[in-house]
C-alpha cells in the first residue's frame, strides 16, 4: 500500500530548496557539536529558535538570509556535513511529504569557509549524499549551484566551471541567488554574466535565477532577466504580477516561476494569503506557468505536504490547480 502522505495523494515535486534551510535542527545541532562550533544557544530550544525563523524573529529577506549566512552554511561548511545534510533532506523530503523528484540549491563557496576547504571535496561530498538518497529512496535528485549577487563575477564564474564539471554527476543547473539589494543586473559585468549564462546553457545545464522576489527586484529586474539571460525559470518572479506585458513575455517564454508561498510570506514579500491567491489567479489568467515549492522548509517550519495543505485551507488554489503546479514542475524540471 503507498502512503501518499499528501492532500494530493500523489508523488510530488519540489524545484526550490536551500540546502542552507533545509535541513532539521537536531542534525544541524550533532553537526555543530562534532565539529566543536562555539555556539550562542545555551540548549537545543534556544539553537532551534537560532536556526529557524519565525515572525517574531523574521521581519524581512535581509534577515531571513541572515540566519542561513551566521549559522546553518557555516555548519554545513565541511565534506561530512554536507554528505549528511543532503541525504536528510532527500530522506525527509520523501517520509514526510512524499516528494519524490528534488532539485538542492547550494552555493559551494559559502560552505568553504572563505577558500580554506576544497571546494572540490565539498562537492564531492554532496554528490555522494545526494546518491545514497537516490539509492535508498528511489527518487530523483538533482542539485543546483547558487551563484551570488553579492559576490564578485570572477567568484560566480568559478562556480558556474565547477557546475559544468560536475554536470555529469548530478549538478543540473545554476541559480543566481544572494541578498537582493546587490544587484546583479546593473552590474558592470551585466555582458559577461550574460555569456557566463548562455556557456552554462550550452553545457547542458538549466538556468534559473532568484528576482523579482521582494520589491528591490520589480518588474524592470524581471524583465532584463527574462530578455538578456533567457532563464527557463525564474526563483520566485512575483514582482511581475504588476506588469501585463511582462506577464506577456513570461508566457510567451514559457518561463516558469517557482513560487514559495510560506517564503514569501514570512519575508513579508507578500502580506497574506489574499494576496497570493489574488497573484497566482493573475498569472493563471495571463498564461504565467508556475510550480509550488518549499525554499527553506525547516527554515520556514513547513514541507511540501503542509504548503499544500495551507494553499488549499485558505482557499489560494484548488486540488487540481496544486496538481497542475505539481505537473508543470515535472516539465520544467533540469532532472532528465
Ligand atoms: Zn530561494
Amino acid at each position: 500500500m503507498i502512503h501518499y502522505k499528501n492532500k494530493l495523494e500523489e508523488e510530488l515535486v519540489d524545484l526550490h530548496i536551500h540546502i542552507g534551510g533545509a535541513v532539521a535542527p537536531h542534525i544541524m545541532w550533532e553537526l555543530a557539536h562534532r565539529q566543536g562550533l562555539k555556539l550562542p544557544a545555551k540548549n537545543y530550544w534556544d539553537f532551534w529558535q537560532l536556526i529557524t525563523a519565525s515572525p517574531e524573529t523574521v521581519h524581512n529577506l535581509e534577515e531571513y538570509l541572515q540566519i542561513m549566512h551566521q549559522w546553518t552554511e557555516k555548519i554545513q561548511s565541511s565534506p561530512e556535513a554536507m554528505e549528511k545534510c543532503v541525504y536528510s533532506i532527500i530522506s525527509k523530503e520523501y517520509r514526510s511529504s512524499n516528494v519524490s523528484q528534488i532539485e538542492l540549491r547550494f552555493n559551494p563557496m559559502k560552505r568553504n569557509k572563505g577558500g580554506e576547504m576544497d571546494l572540490d571535496h565539498i562537492i564531492q561530498a554532496t554528490v555522494h549524499g545526494m546518491d545514497k538518497g537516490i539509492l535508498d529512496y528511489g527518487v530523483k535528485v538533482g542539485l543546483i549551484f547558487c551563484l551570488a549577487r553579492e559576490f564578485p563575477f570572477e567568484l560566480n564564474e568559478i562556480i558556474v566551471r565547477k557546475a559544468i564539471r560536475y554536470h555529469k554527476w548530478g549538478v543540473v543547473g545554476i541559480d543566481m541567488a544572494g541578498l537582493e539589494q546587490h544587484p546583479f543586473e546593473t552590474d558592470p559585468n551585466w555582458q559577461n554574466y550574460v555569456k557566463l549564462f548562455a556557456e552554462a546553457r550550452e553545457r547542458g545545464l538549466g538556468i534559473t535565477v532568484h528576482t523579482g522576489e521582494t520589491n528591490a527586484t520589480g518588474p524592470e529586474s524581471v524583465r532584463q532577466v527574462l530578455r538578456d539571460i533567457k532563464p527557463e525559470r525564474i526563483g520566485h518572479g512575483i514582482q511581475a504580477v504588476h506588469d501585463v506585458e511582462l506577464m506577456r513575455e513570461l508566457a510567451e517564454a514559457g518561463t516558469v516561476l517557482e513560487i514559495c508561498p510560506s517564503s514569501n510570506l514570512l519575508t513579508r514579500a507578500i502580506s497574506s494569503w489574499e494576496e497570493l491567491k489574488d497573484i497566482l489567479a493573475k498569472f493563471k489568467n495571463n498564461n504565467v506557468r508556475y510550480t509550488i515549492n518549499t525554499d527553506g522548509p525547516y527554515l520556514m517550519r513547513t514541507n511540501m505536504k503542509k504548503e499544500i495543505e495551507l494553499l488549499l485551507e485558505n482557499n489560494v488554489l484548488t486540488k487540481e490547480e496544486i496538481k497542475q503546479a505539481m505537473q508543470v514542475a515535472r516539465e520544467a524540471s533540469f532532472i532528465k
